[in-house]
């Protein structure tokens, strides 16, 4: 019965679909949950997850450190040695000094936070965490040096230029970068997605064009060429799916390999599309079946994206890869498969 996940490497956990910054292009904080899980409840999913195999978990939101209780879950996800990561805007870390040392006294494995550009020069919610998240990374670097700290950018029509130089920095200074490409849709698909957001002038310069292929395949050239020398978090196979994928988002997955929970703790086959039942995280031992036949309806009608995870989980599920994916999402093994 098990089997049916036996792909199950990571899962992105939505602890709250609030958030206290309001960035281009995101939809997450459009999608409120009606209840959000508590401290014991998120425990016993976490349970429910290393049950199951699973290597790794993502504390995402919205903001996750707009909950309190984010140290207690921290505590437990370390109490079951379950690696994970905090992806953060950093605002709260950078500002609230009690709630940040109370983070750190409960050791998260990971800390990642939003760093799009290191000059940031527009006034957008997207900017400033770039700013924030700047200096976050650099204050853990005396504050905690043992945390796996990570930028995670989004690669843009803006950024694009910059990223090799952007992540040589952080390299230099022994931060990985996790890259993943800018998702927005049309503005009548914006009903449809749970985490992209329809395109508008306010982001429409970020979105890639037909044209700028050549481009995006020679920035991925010159991270394929330079790989051995950066800490990236993404694997070498990654960037040759950019010019494919990363303009037209219309990779498919096609495995149970990295799905989301929300802060209801409904089941999302990823961080963009719900299951159309609503099964739960605890439903997962009771139904497993039903489940995975549910997310093979959904993935099946899914126009498709270019979201790194899924595409890095998803090629580890299909080489049998699952317990590599685990180690190189945690920083565990020795580089790319
Ligand atoms: S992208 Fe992240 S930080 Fe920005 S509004 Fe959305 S959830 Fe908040
Ligand atoms: S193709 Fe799969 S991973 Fe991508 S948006 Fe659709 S359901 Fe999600």
């Amino acid at each position: 019965m098990y089997d049916l996940f036996k792909h199950w490497q990571k899962t992105c956990i939505f602890l709250t679909r609030k958030c206290n910054l309001r960035c281009r292009g995101c939809n997450v904080i459009n999608y409120q949950s009606a209840y959000e899980m508590d401290t014991q409840e998120w425990i016993s999913a976490f349970d429910i997850m290393k049950e199951f195999g699973v290597g790794f978990v993502v504390l995402f939101g919205g903001e996750p450190t707009l909950r309190e209780d984010l140290p207690e879950l921290v505590k437990h996800l370390n109490y079951i040695n379950m690696p994970h990561t905090i992806i953060t805007n950093a605002v709260r870390l950078v500002k609230d000094r009690t709630y940040y040392e109370r983070i750190l006294d409960a050791k998260p494995y990971g800390i990642s936070a939003s760093v799009n550009t290191l000059t940031p020069t527009t006034k957008f919610h997207d900017d400033l965490k770039s700013d924030v998240g700047h200096k976050l990374l650099l204050k853990l670097l005396e504050d905690y040096p043992e945390c796996d700290k990570v930028a995670n950018m989004a690669i843009t029509r803006e950024n694009i230029r910059l990223l090799p130089d952007i992540v040589k920095y952080f390299s230099d200074r022994k931060i990985w970068s996790i890259l993943s490409f800018f998702h927005v849709c049309p503005p009548e698909e914006s009903m449809y997605w749970w985490y992209r957001g329809p395109i508008d002038d306010n982001n429409r310069s970020l979105d890639f064009r037909e044209e700028d292929e050549w481009m995006v395949a020679a920035v991925a050239q010159w991270f394929i060429d330079n790989y051995d020398k950066l800490m990236l978090h993404n694997g070498k196979a990654y960037f040759e799916s950019w010019a494919k994928w990363g303009i037209h988002q219309d990779w498919h997955c096609s495995e149970w390999a990295c799905p989301a929970v929300n802060p209801d703790g409904s089941l999302m086959a990823c961080i963009d599309r719900p299951l159309s039942h609503p099964y739960s995280i605890f439903d997962i031992p009771l139904y497993p079946r039903e489940i995975h036949q549910n997310f093979k309806e959904v993935i099946a009608r899914c126009p498709g994206c270019a979201w790194d995870h899924m595409i890095e989980t998803n090629k580890y599920a299909l080489e049998n890869q699952a317990e590599l994916g685990k180690k190189n999402f945690s920083h565990q093994s020795d580089g790319d498969s």
